[in-house]
């Protein structure tokens, strides 16, 4: 049996949880959130790290801090997680799909430049299974039309493009810890942010409207609501479950490495045979194992592979042998394990 998603755990997860507890700090921004701050801008060099309370809530922090107007637009790519979406909508902004690239279903960059108009303000990009999209081209174009950039790159830690990690290119990164992705603390994700400019605001957005981050580093002598915001903080609890994963974050990676390796090469000859279509991943491109996906060629044949996949007791069996059953038409069902 193989399981659509299993949660990491490393097994150090409880002994963290229960400092927390005997540390009386349970509430957000204590020490294992701050550690988990420090190890995310350390390891994959960011100018800032903040943990969120999901991936979701990281993108609409990245989104609110692009100050968008009624009547700007964001432009993202047309296959991606809802919450890619949600973010610009609650933030006021009109959306534009943007088309995808086959090979990795990232955002097709030499199809971006036409969705631009004078009324667009930011690009949000998506790594699907944690492999990266063609950044150097996407941040050119963005440079030159003077657009913001969001990596939602919720399924792309430990990923790096061209030696920086997923999330580090753009102005804004967003990570999930979801149950479902790589690293996990239940519900959580991280705003990851590159230029210092945006560091206070940040701190205010997530801290719902006031300055209370200043007056916990002593800078003011007490704190107000300044702006708008929300309660992005996770709960201390959450932070512990990740510090234990993040400990453990090569081992976690090469053990994912190490299973999608074996999908690659037991499904390689069906690909070959013209059967099905594998992931690509680009030259420079470093992925994280985040999930295996199979092209099947139409919708009958996908349908009847995930039925016959389903007769594994509710969970998803690997069968060669129904994927070898695939004939004629246009790849373009998607399949994914996790
Ligand atoms: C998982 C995911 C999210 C949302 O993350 P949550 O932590 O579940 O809110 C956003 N975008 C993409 C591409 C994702 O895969």
């Amino acid at each position: 049996m193989v399981y659509f998603n299993v949660p990491p755990c490393t097994g150090d997860e409880m002994a963290f949880i229960e400092q927390a507890i005997q540390n009386h700090k349970i509430c957000g921004d204590g020490p294992f959130t701050k550690q988990c701050n420090a190890w995310l801008e350390t390891r994959f060099s960011a100018q800032k790290a903040l943990l969120t309370t999901s991936g979701t809530t990281a993108l609409d922090m990245a989104l609110l801090l692009c100050d968008l107007k009624p009547g700007d637009e964001v432009i993202l790519p047309s296959y991606t997680f809802s919450s890619t979406a949600t973010a610009p909508v609650l933030a006021g902004a009109n959306l534009v799909f943007a088309d995808i690239r086959p090979d990795t279903m990232n955002m097709d960059e030499t199809r971006l430049e036409e969705a631009i108009t004078d009324k667009t303000k930011v690009i949000i990009v998506m790594h699907y299974a944690g492999v990266a999209c063609e950044m150097d081209t996407i941040m050119d174009i963005a440079r030159r039309h003077r657009l913001i950039v969001v990596e939602d790159a919720a399924q792309g830690v430990m990923s790096a493009y061209k030696g920086k990690a997923l999330g580090t290119i753009g102005d804004f990164g967003c990570y999930s810890f979801h149950e479902t992705k790589n690293y996990s603390m239940g519900e959580g994700g991280a705003l990851l942010i590159r230029d210092r400019i945006y560091n206070e605001r940040a701190e205010i957005l997530r801290e719902k409207g006031t300055d209370r981050s200043k007056f916990y580093r002593g800078q003011i002598d007490k704190y107000t609501w300044v702006d708008i915001g929300d309660s992005y903080l996770p709960s201390e609890l959450n932070a512990a479950y990740l510090w234990a994963q993040l400990l453990k974050a090569d081992k976690i990676n090469e053990n994912r490495m190490d299973s999608w390796n074996r999908y690659y090469e037991a499904l390689k000859p069906l690909a070959d045979q013209g059967k099905i279509d594998l992931p690509a991943v680009p030259d420079g491109c470093i992925h994280n194992a985040h999930m295996f996906w199979i092209k099947c060629r139409d919708l009958k044949e996908r349908t009847e592979l995930i039925d016959f996949l389903k007769t594994g007791g509710g969970v998803f069996r690997i069968s060669l042998y129904s994927a070898a059953q695939c004939s004629g038409g246009e790849k373009v069902w998607a399949v994914q394990w996790q």
